[in-house]
This record gives C-alpha cells, sequence and structure tokens, in this order.
C-alpha cells in the first residue's frame, strides 16, 4: 500500500499491522467495557465480544465495489501481482499486540472493571473481515491456522467471489460466512459493482461449496430498501444451494462511508428485515432462532443447527 492510502487507515483508527494489514477496535468492544451491550454475535453465537479483534489481512484489495460497504472504498487498479502481502506469523503478533494497545486506553475508565479490561487484553477470537476481501489474501489458511494455535476462535466473512481460495484452505475457520447481498446477476452487478463479469458466478460456486466444508456456515444477507429486499423465492433457491447452518438477515446501517452512496431512507426496519426472514424462512423450511431488533438482525436456522449454538 502506498503512504498515502496507509495515512488514510491511520487516520480512519486502523492499526496497521505491515503492507497490507491492519487491525481496527470494533466499537462494540467499547460498548462491552464501558455500557455492558454486546454485539448480536455474542447473543447468537455465545463470542465474548470484548475479548474479539477485528482484522484484514488485505485492507486495501477488493473485486467489488458494493454500494453499501461502509469501509473506506478506493481499492484502485493494482494487480494481485503487485501486492506485498504480509506473513501470516507476522500479521497475527502485530495484530494481537496492536489489540492490546488499542484497548489500552479503557483502563481507568470508572465505567469499566478491571477484569474485564484485562480480559479485552487477551482476544480469543477474531473476525477476519473488516476492510478489503480477505479471500484475496493467498495465505488465508495458514492465518486462520496460527490464530487458533493461539486458542482464538475465528470468524471469516467472504463476498464468496473466491471459491478456489475457501476449497484450498487448509484450516477452515470456526465460522464462515458468505455473503449474499442479491437475488440475482442484475441486482449484483447494479449493488455489488463487481469488477469483473465472472463473480457472480463465482459466488453461486462458493454456495456450492458450504456443504463440503467442515465448519459451521453462515449466508448473511444484507438487506438495502429499494434495492434487494423481496425476491425471497430467488434467494431460497439461491440458500438452498449452500445449505448453510444459519441464515442472518441483516438490514443495511447507514455508517461510514456508505453515507457518500446510500441515504439513510435505504435502511430497513427490524419489521421489515423480520418479514423478509420470516418469508424466507417458510420457503426453506426453517424457523427463527434469535433475533436482535437493535441490530436489524434475525437469524434463521433448524433444529440441527440450534445444537451447534448451544
Ligand atoms: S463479532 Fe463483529 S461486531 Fe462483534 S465484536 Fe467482533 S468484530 Fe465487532
Ligand atoms: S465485498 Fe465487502 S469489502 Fe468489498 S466492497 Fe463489498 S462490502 Fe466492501
Amino acid at each position: 500500500m502506498d503512504e498515502e492510502k496507509k495515512d488514510i487507515f491511520k487516520k480512519h483508527g486502523y492499526a496497521l499491522t505491515g503492507e497490507e494489514s491492519g487491525v481496527k477496535l470494533c466499537h462494540w468492544i467499547s460498548e462491552k467495557l464501558i455500557e455492558g451491550r454486546s454485539c448480536y454475535k455474542e447473543d447468537f453465537y455465545g463470542i465474548d465480544c470484548h475479548r474479539c479483534l477485528q482484522m484484514s489481512p488485505a485492507l486495501d484489495v477488493c473485486n467489488q465495489n458494493c454500494l453499501f460497504c461502509w469501509r473506506y472504498q478506493d481499492y484502485g487498479e493494482r494487480k494481485e501481482k503487485d501486492l506485498e502481502f504480509d506473513d501470516p506469523e507476522e500479521i497475527v503478533e502485530r495484530s494481537i499486540e496492536a489489540q492490546k494497545k488499542l484497548v489500552s486506553g479503557f483502563r481507568g475508565d470508572q465505567r469499566c472493571s478491571e477484569d474485564m479490561w484485562r480480559e479485552a487484553r487477551e482476544p480469543n477470537q477474531v473476525a477476519i473481515s473488516l476492510s478489503g476481501e480477505p479471500s484475496m489474501y493467498p495465505r488465508l489458511g495458514e492465518l486462520i491456522e496460527e490464530y487458533e494455535k493461539r486458542g482464538m476462535t475465528t470468524f471469516l466473512v467472504s463476498n464468496g467471489t473466491r471459491p478456489d481460495v475457501l476449497e484450498e484452505l487448509e484450516d477452515l475457520p470456526t465460522q464462515l460466512y458468505i455473503t449474499l447481498a442479491a437475488p440475482n446477476e442484475e441486482i449484483f452487478k447494479k449493488l455489488c459493482v463487481p469488477n469483473t463479469a465472472s463473480l457472480w458466478d463465482r459466488v453461486k460456486e462458493s454456495l456450492d461449496l458450504l456443504p463440503s466444508l467442515d465448519t459451521r456456515t453462515v449466508v448473511r444477507h444484507t438487506l438495502v430498501k429499494d434495492w434487494n429486499i423481496g425476491w425471497e423465492s430467488e434467494y431460497a433457491d439461491l440458500v438452498k444451494r449452500g445449505d448453510p447452518d444459519f441464515i442472518e438477515a441483516k438490514g443495511y446501517v447507514f455508517v461510514g462511508d456508505s453515507r457518500r452512496r446510500m441515504t439513510i431512507d435505504n435502511m430497513p426496519s427490524h419489521d421489515t428485515i423480520k418479514g423478509f426472514a420470516e418469508r424466507e424462512a417458510d420457503l426453506l423450511g426453517l424457523e427463527t432462532l434469535q433475533e436482535k431488533e437493535s441490530s436489524r438482525v434475525v437469524l434463521l436456522g433448524s433444529v440441527d443447527s440450534r445444537q451447534k449454538i448451544e
């Protein structure tokens, strides 16, 4: 990454851990330490969100330009071969060190308990999902392995456009997300703005791959009002291909850089999300397992999938 780009990331609160990788404190850590409120993934999957490290091995690399993306988005024309990716072991060591520094400011705040603060300094969970598309990082399996060696659970969020990478992962994450933000290619092209024509087919290939991956799988719909809500039977047909353990129907949130491309009116209400989720659940024979209105998210799954989080 060039120095100018690095400065932009730093200004946005990222701690860089090499040439292409970095960490940013998730705002839910502060919510948990100060207000005692947790992110929906703590409620749904039992992680400790104050011990979650949010990072990306490919901060400035993505093959889409989703209109709803809250990250800084100016991926430019850099070719994969020109990228200087960082060593997985170094990323892991540096990211844990960076997280310790990032949480240090909470010490001494009367609202934050000393015990919680100490726990926050020892992350036990990583969300590989920050900025950029992690499957563009060529040593993703090694990265997952390095975090797991340190006793951490790993949540990987991918846009699903690199089934080849997912298929070759030597170590699978604890939980693998594929984002499915469009019911068909036409909406995918308009909303997710892929940089090559074949990406929609690759998302479908990733869905087809999910049943063969021996880990917890989630299909996430990022739902944007006036763009991609509806078409439940088309979504359901796609989801069937992946037969994921869970589906998260999650409302778009008007934050970060997405505010340059969306308006606040593109945020759907929780009732809209719920209605969509219920129609999709009916089509797939699933049930609502959990929901969190403040995060505008509904979790769907089956009786079997419920057992995976109990
Ligand atoms: S799981 Fe996601 S939302 Fe929750 S603390 Fe980690 S990065 Fe933040
Ligand atoms: S795939 Fe993810 S990182 Fe890339 S533009 Fe879309 S939301 Fe942003």
